[in-house]
């Protein structure tokens, strides 16, 4: 059976009695040239790769055969004796039946790829859960080299765009902190069994070794950037004054030190301009 192979994939799924599940954001890949280049990006002979949501096993089997380890985070038990089909013979792959959100990921290296001279993540994410599921894996502090991972197309613009830039968001700015982000490959909807609503892109995040700028306060740096995006059709004065509930003149006077125009938005700050508001704002919490 050729897993990427629409036909096949729907029969063998049918045979096994699955149901697509919507909520589980269960759009699995049927064109056998994403997987492979997926999995190019993030695996070598030293390389251990963490899969978040398997599904049927396309991408797992490319990484397989390419990394020493491959650690699959499925939270559909149902998937359990598909995988087991699909998978055999991966004898350097192992599936957690798990929710990726829920799992303890340092244990979880430490358990089971300790052993691996180099971590990767690699996923065709779950779109319900994208943004959470990257923000936990750059938050947490893990060992890990890259993350490679299929999004929404406009996601990817958005996690990709230059902070400072139109297409900014708290999200680009929040992820610039850890990685840098670069696209890599445009994937249409086509490429999905069942097709999605929307087009996506492969992207990948290098994990820096040190944050591009230096803040006084990391927690409180990302509570800043979410407040100057909190209100997008506002001025980030108004934004921010919303979000931490402070006078909008102190706010304003903080603008004026620091040399911003009082009536920005917060997508024309690059990191250096938000490190400084974060760090002015700071006494006023
Ligand atoms: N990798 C497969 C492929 O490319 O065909 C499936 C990708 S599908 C977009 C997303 C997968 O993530 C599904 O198998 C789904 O069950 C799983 N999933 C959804 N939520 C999850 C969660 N919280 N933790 C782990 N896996 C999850």
């Amino acid at each position: 059976m050729e897993l990427s192979n629409r036909n096949d994939i729907k029969n063998f799924l049918e045979k096994q009695g699955f149901v697509f599940k919507k909520k589980l954001g269960q759009n699995f890949l049927i064109d056998g040239t994403v997987a492979p280049r997926m999995a190019d990006f993030s695996a070598d002979e030293n390389t251990g790769v963490i899969e978040i949501g398997p599904g049927a096993g396309v991408l797992t089997r490319e990484l397989s055969s390419r990394a020493k380890k491959v650690v699959a985070i499925e939270i559909d038990e149902n998937l359990r004796d598909i995988l087991s089909k699909t998978l055999e013979g991966c004898r350097n792959t192992e599936v957690v039946f798990g929710d990726i959100l829920k799992t303890n990921l340092h244990t979880l290296i430490s358990d089971k790829l300790s052993d691996c001279e180099r971590i990767t993540v690699c996923a065709n994410l779950p779109y319900y859960i994208t943004s959470p599921v990257i923000m936990k894996l750059l938050r947490e502090n893990l060992p890990i080299e890259s993350i490679t991972v299929m999004v929404q197309k406009e996601a990817a613009d958005r996690i990709c765009a230059e902070v400072g830039s139109r297409n900014a968001g708290a999200v680009t700015a929040a992820i610039n902190y850890f990685a840098e982000a670069k696209p890599l490959f445009f994937v249409p909807k086509e490429s999905f069994l069942p097709a999605p609503k929307v087009n996506s892109e492969v992207i990948n995040l290098k994990i820096r070794q040190n944050p591009p700028i230096t803040v006084a306060d990391k927690d409180f740096f990302f509570k800043t950037v979410n407040a100057c995006f909190h209100l997008r059709r506002k001025t980030a004065v108004n934004s921010i004054s919303s979000a931490l509930n402070t006078d909008k003149e102190k706010i304003v006077a903080i603008f004026k030190k620091i040399g911003i125009p009082e009536t920005a938005r917060g997508e024309t700050f690059n990191m250096e301009t938000l490190a400084k508001l974060s760090d002015e704002l700071l006494p006023l919490i």
